[in-house]
């Protein structure tokens, strides 16, 4: 993998103000991903594809990540950008609306991770759960949302997204088959590990 090209897309991003992954948040999921090794990684919201490529770095031999986005512009720049890396062959690209691409996808995934439309967190999470082999992770980033989700912050514009996000929460720490962490890295980040059925 080209890094010296990673890096520049990392900076284009930055400066083009697209919410890639944050630099402690990428640390924390590198240390479960070289855990875990995954074989099957998905992502729902590629953006520029710079997280997707972080994590092509930590796949088994063999392993692939799909991942999905719905901005035209975004999946023309992250195509050439897989290229540009040499990971093509490892990052596959669903184009379209996760809530119309999930439905429709029935495979198995080590890790599930959750980057994308705010308000849509509870039914990614059941999709995710869906589709998650036992001992997988499912790992969403942005669940605090500025400290929005843990305040009595209640202004219009970002209701509908606190309320799915509280909501997120709240499953992610009900289910009995999960096993879940919350840490205030980054804009919050929730780590989802299914517990092994014996
Ligand atoms: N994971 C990326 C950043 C993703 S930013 C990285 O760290 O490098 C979130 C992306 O999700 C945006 O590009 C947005 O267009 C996309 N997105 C939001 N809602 C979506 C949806 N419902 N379906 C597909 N993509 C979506
Ligand atoms: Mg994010």
């Amino acid at each position: 993998m080209n890094k010296e090209e990673l890096m520049i897309i990392k900076e284009r991003a930055i400066q083009n103000h697209i919410p890639i992954i944050m630099d402690d948040t990428l640390e924390v999921i590198v240390k479960i991903l070289t855990k875990i090794k995954p074989k099957k990684l998905l992502e729902i919201g590629t953006a520029v594809g710079y997280s997707a490529m972080c994590f092509s770095e930590y796949l088994q031999e063999g392993g692939s990540i799909d991942t999905i986005e719905r901005d035209e512009e975004r999946i023309e720049e992250a195509k050439q950008n897989f290229v540009k890396v040499g990971v093509q062959d490892k990052i596959n690209l669903y184009e379209g609306d996760a809530v119309d691409i999930l439905p429709t996808l029935d495979k198995k995934y080590d890790v599930v991770f959750i980057d994308a439309a705010k308000g849509k967190y509870p039914f990614f999470l059941e999709q995710a759960l869906r589709m998650l082999e036992n001992n997988g992770v499912i790992i969403a980033d942005n669940v605090l949302y500025k400290g929005y989700v843990m305040s009595d912050y209640n202004k219009h514009k970002q209701r509908t997204a606190v309320r799915n996000l509280r909501e997120y929460i709240a499953r992610v720490n009900e289910d009995s088959n999960l096993d879940t962490q919350i840490l205030e890295v980054g804009d919050g980040l929730a780590i989802s590990y299914k517990k092994a059925v014996d």
